[in-house]
């Protein structure tokens, strides 16, 4: 009976563990790389990239976000998957090199977005935070390296608004694989600018890199996918594990009659999915809703309980009366 209990508390001390395990990463913040060949490479119509502005930074700029930078707070972490460059709004945008205007339209906190996919390539280029007053590109168009794709926004149609303006600034991002490669909408699919995994784990390349490489590195970079299984794992099998303990304890509990560890049970997976919610986890939902299903399995199995007890209690009174 007891050492039952001593590995009751062992299970659940192993499952909170397992999140805890989730925490740790090693996706370090990139500086940019060099950009003082930025005219040459604008110049040379013989080299495949050039950067996407002629001058990137300006002297006067807040700190611009680099990529794999973190977000904060940091028990909320997400990383840009992209790198940011300050100039004035009007600033024209090129494109790094040739290719095709895969979309181009408002897009949430990106103002107005554009992405080209280079199939010669194949990565795709995306750039946000631009201006749809001054001139909207279509999609379809072909582009070559060097033309003109949008401007940059002013800082009330960027994104921002007049009540929260935002910085004027061009979020430049490359990705392997084409648009198409992702499809849907979400954080971690195509228009992602901070997200949740490390960036160099679902496709996301570093920018002034790969451009100063002039060639998409070779070896290293991740397939793409736009799989649920490859960007969740972690979440899905956590859940898995929680779901399929919850049953097991919720099985076994019913069958020998534990009221209290049925209880402290369900407690735990409440506790639990709340502490993973807090975290940003997904699987901190998922745990909830099972804690719920669980509740209500637990519910109706106590009414039957007790609907029995009374009917063992009504028999024996009757026996006595006689
Ligand atoms: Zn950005």
């Amino acid at each position: 009976m007891f050492h039952r209990r001593v590995l009751a508390v062992a299970v659940f001390f192993v499952l909170l563990s397992a999140g805890r395990a989730q925490a740790v990463d090693d996706c370090a913040t990139k500086p940019f790389d060099d950009t003082s060949r930025i005219g040459e490479y604008a110049a040379d119509e013989g080299l495949p990239f050039q950067f996407p502005m002629d001058e990137l930074f300006m002297e006067s700029a807040e700190h611009p976000a680099r990529f794999c930078e973190w977000s904060y707070p940091s028990d909320d972490r997400k990383y840009h998957a992209a790198e940011d460059y300050h100039q004035p709004a009007g600033t024209p945008v090129y494109a790094i090199a040739d290719g095709t205007v895969s979309f181009s339209g408002r897009m949430g906190g990106y103002g107005w977005l554009v992405i080209v996919d280079h199939p010669q390539f194949d990565i795709y280029s995306l750039y946000g935070h631009l201006s749809p007053s001054r001139w909207r590109i279509d999609a379809g168009t072909e582009v070559e390296k060097g033309e003109t794709l949008a401007y940059l926004g002013d800082d009330d149609e960027n994104g921002g608004s007049v009540a929260e303006p935002l910085v004027t600034h061009l979020h430049f991002g490359i990705r392997v694989g084409q648009r198409n490669n992702y499809p849907g909408q979400g954080e971690w699919r195509w228009q992602a600018g901070w997200i949740k995994p490390c960036p160099t784990d679902v496709g996301w390349l570093h920018p002034s890199e790969v451009i100063n490489a002039q060639e998409v590195p070779e070896g290293g970079v991740p397939a793409p996918h736009g799989g649920l299984w490859e960007v969740w794992r972690a979440e899905i099998m956590l859940t898995g594990i929680y779901v399929l303990a919850g049953s097991v304890w919720l099985f076994f509990g019913t069958r020998r009659r534990k009221r209290v560890m049925l209880l402290l049970g369900g407690l735990s997976f409440i506790a639990t999915g709340t502490m993973f919610h807090i975290r940003g986890m997904k699987a901190g939902v998922a745990i909830l809703l099972f804690a719920l299903v669980y509740a209500t399995i637990l519910g109706l199995w106590f009414a039957r309980q007790r609907g029995s007890d009374e009917q063992v209690r009504g028999g024996a009174s009757g026996v006595d009366s006689t």
